[in-house]
């Protein structure tokens, strides 16, 4: 496992690098062809990005790994992880070295190529058990998760149908911890065009796009509430200072907590795009989407933590979890009513910096973890 890892981490695979993913998407297809069933690498969904002229352009995204082992075997479970990684190709952390504590300090290492090398150890381990015969997973390796797994949303839902649980090998923390509830995300962008005039001679004549827009911003951000977090973060637009700007486009995040959170976020979209419209008498398009919706921990996904948590204890590694403000593809799995833990892969820590680390015990642990996990989900379900 750690071999993997240290391969894989060595080859970048930020999700803007296209070349890199290809790279990986092929070593990952060569170690996971060590299980049976049919592997594929799946083209990307088409994603399209508001550009800061306010147009809208193809983002380019690297093929998904899917995998399919025994269809029709009685329980079905799905597997997921991400190939991706938020380091770019000119970002400096771009090589692993040891550290004085022993952890392995390496891009993705915890975030999640070591998460990866745990579940194909763990599939291993489940297929050499008369066991695996009742047993059936598809495994979804992503290529977009760091930004939002956009082009690979469809595949996701799809692999997770039918399916009694899910895994996710994002790391655990530094001590075990799993991640229980997550709240969820959408990102937005507001498009206003306006009309443009001479500041001096016929401003009446303009119509303000900025202003238009700074008005979308107050208003979306008097829609926070508790269960409700509102980030209108940039406005892109303007220009000369004796011309009434005819473009701008805001880019807001909101984080709901709960369904009933995204339905009041998307009215408060909805009004203040009627409302802005009318008022400044511009134009409003709305882009973007609740790409991650909350992921609470209801009745079947308690009961999977505590199979886990069972699982542990029979192998004398304690299992708890705590709820965080984080999004990953288990907040997607949990949309599609399938009970998910997320946090299956390594233990580990600092990710998304140039500090992130792998503690290298926790590969074997996890693996073990995993693994227990899985046979006892083909011997009993989730029951
Ligand atoms: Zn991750």
């Amino acid at each position: 496992m750690l071999e993997r890892t240290e391969a894989w981490a060595a080859v970048n695979s930020g999700t803007r690098n296209i070349a890199g993913l290809a790279t990986m998407a092929d070593m990952l297809a060569d170690a996971f062809s060590a299980l049976p069933g049919h592997l594929a690498l799946v083209e990307p969904d088409l994603v399209d990005a508001v550009l800061t002229d306010g147009s809208t352009q193809q983002i380019e995204h690297g093929r998904h790994l899917h995998l399919a082992v025994r269809p029709d075997a009685p329980a079905q479970i799905l597997l997921t992880g991400h190939m991706d990684t938020v380091f770019p190709v000119d970002h400096p952390f771009q090589t692993g070295r040891w550290l004085a504590n022993g952890n392995l300090n390496a891009p993705g290492a915890a975030d999640m190529k070591g998460g990866l090398a745990v579940m194909l150890a763990a599939l291993e381990a489940v297929e050499a058990s008369p066991l695996a015969a009742q047993l059936g997973y598809e495994v979804l390796i992503n290529s977009d998760e760091e930004t939002g797994s956009l082009s690979s949303a469809p595949l996701i839902a799809g692999a997770a149908k039918g399916k009694v649980a899910a895994l996710t090998y994002e790391p655990a923390l530094p001590d075990g911890t799993l991640a229980g509830a997550r709240g969820g995300t959408g990102n937005f962008s507001l498009v206003v065009h306006g009309k443009s005039a001479h500041a001096g001679r016929n401003p009446e004549e303009g119509r303000n796009a900025l202003v238009a827009a700074a008005d979308l911003a107050l208003r979306l951000a008097a829609a926070r509430e508790p269960m409700l977090a509102v980030n209108p973060a940039r406005i892109d637009g303007g220009g000369p200072n004796n011309v009434v700007p005819d473009l701008a486009i805001l880019r807001v995040n909101f984080r709901p907590r709960d369904a009933g959170a995204i339905a009041r976020a998307q009215a408060a979209l909805d009004s203040a795009a009627t409302q802005v419209s009318s008022t400044h008498d511009v134009h409003v398009h709305v882009h973007g989407s609740f790409n991650r919706p909350p992921k609470p921990l209801d009745a079947g996904a308690e009961r999977l933590f505590q199979l886990v948590k069972e699982a542990g204890a029979d192998l004398g590694i304690p299992v708890s979890w705590k709820a965080t403000g984080g999004v990953c593809d288990g907040n997607n799995i949990a949309a599609c009513g399938v009970p998910v833990v997320d946090t299956m892969g390594v233990r580990g820590g600092l990710i998304h910096s140039a500090d992130e680390f792998l503690i290298p015990e926790s590969l074997a642990e996890r693996a073990g973890l995993s693994a227990v996990t899985i046979l006892r989900l083909a011997e009993k379900g989730l029951a």
